[in-house]
């Protein structure tokens, strides 16, 4: 691999470790803020429940000095009583008396009644206590170890800073300032193509940029995602999709481009497709465009009904033209000239050079 890309691609990954660091060193303190939020809520359980226990004792309180006020009355009613003149003077006063005996039972019945919530308030204030402390804790432990990361971190960074300048001083100003390009739009501006797609976008590569790629000659950029690549030797092309063999329902829309060396001054551009019925084959001179054959077989796909033409011919890709254009007699000047360009045809000559990998 030429030593530039090999260095870009190691900026590339210092780059990217950078980002991440810087992203985690500023959500550091949103961490935090978001622990200490939890610890706020734990502190305000703990209040409410001091503050239920409050009002529960202040209540009592107010109940016992109702009593007291109520016996005081009673002690005043008996005492006049000793002095009344007359038998109704006498029974006013024990209806009296029985009045404020009735509001004592009431008291007495509500601080009973008391005792049982207030065992549910202790328990309640403990609990809220026991989870602000096991917060507390946490929070504790959370901000160190932030502090912590944060340190590790900016350590971190440093080095790689440092790491990037001397990488970058070792790459060609041109090729870097291309790197910084790209860079400045593309998070990972180095991607690996392999099986013919780039593997940041996967989108599929043109023939011919994808050999410039393999000879390594200059550097090649993604057409689609802009995208500075390098071949990947190490990973494979993934299986082909939907093995459910030649005839299963997933391979009925099949459809296909090739070129084939044979027919023609220059070979022919071969369109093959599956349909409901059967299968076609339709070629087109290699050189002109024009229409050379058609070919129409009947409850078969193409792949089992040509195979002495597919065995050895490059496929094509037409995925980035536009294949809705009408091709039926002549193909499209563009669709031509992109199909003689991946299989390495000079038009007007009968010279072809294909190269099949
Ligand atoms: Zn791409």
């Amino acid at each position: 691999m030429n030593p530039d890309l090999q260095k870009l691609i190691e900026l590339d990954k210092v780059s990217q470790e950078i980002a991440r660091l810087k992203d985690e060193i500023a959500s550091l303190p949103k961490r935090t803020a978001e622990i200490e939020t939890k610890l706020s809520t734990a502190k305000a359980q703990v209040e409410v429940a001091k503050t239920a226990i409050k009002d529960h004792e202040a209540n009592k309180r107010k109940l016992e000095s109702d009593i007291q006020d109520w016996q005081q009355k009673i002690s005043k009613f008996r005492e006049q009583s000793l002095a009344v003149k007359t038998n109704e003077q006498y029974k006013a006063l024990m209806h009296e008396i029985e009045f404020a005996q009735k509001h004592i039972n009431d008291c007495e019945e509500q601080i009973l009644a008391g005792m049982d919530s207030s065992e549910g308030f202790a328990n309640s204030l403990k609990a809220a206590e026991t989870e602000l402390k096991f917060e507390t804790d946490e929070v504790e432990k959370e901000k160190a170890h932030a502090r912590a990361l944060t340190t590790e971190d900016e350590k971190k960074l440093a080095e790689l800073n440092q790491q990037r300048h001397s990488l970058r001083d070792g790459v060609d100003p041109a090729m870097f300032a291309n790197y910084e390009r790209v860079a400045g739009k593309r998070k990972g501006a180095i991607a690996a193509a392999f099986d013919h797609k780039c593997s940041a976008c996967n989108v599929m590569m043109r023939p011919q940029k994808y050999n410039e790629l393999l000879s390594n000659s200059e550097l090649v950029t993604c057409d689609s995602c802009g995208r500075i690549l390098y071949h990947d030797a190490s990973r494979q092309p993934e299986p082909p999709q939907g093995g459910r063999g030649a005839k299963g329902g997933l391979r009925a829309n099949e459809r296909a481009w090739f070129y084939l060396r044979t027919g023609g001054e220059s070979g022919r551009f071969a369109y093959f497709a599956n349909s409901k019925g059967g299968c076609t084959m339709r070629t087109f001179d290699a050189l002109t465009g024009q229409l050379h054959d058609k070919v129409v077989k009947k409850k078969t796909t193409f792949r089992e009904a040509f195979p002495e033409f597919l065995s050895d011919a490059l496929i094509l890709h037409p995925e980035h033209l536009n294949i809705q254009q009408d091709f039926e007699d002549q193909l499209p000047a563009d669709m031509l000239e992109e199909f003689q360009l991946q299989a390495r045809i000079a038009p007007g000559t009968s010279a072809a050079v294909p190269t099949a990998h």
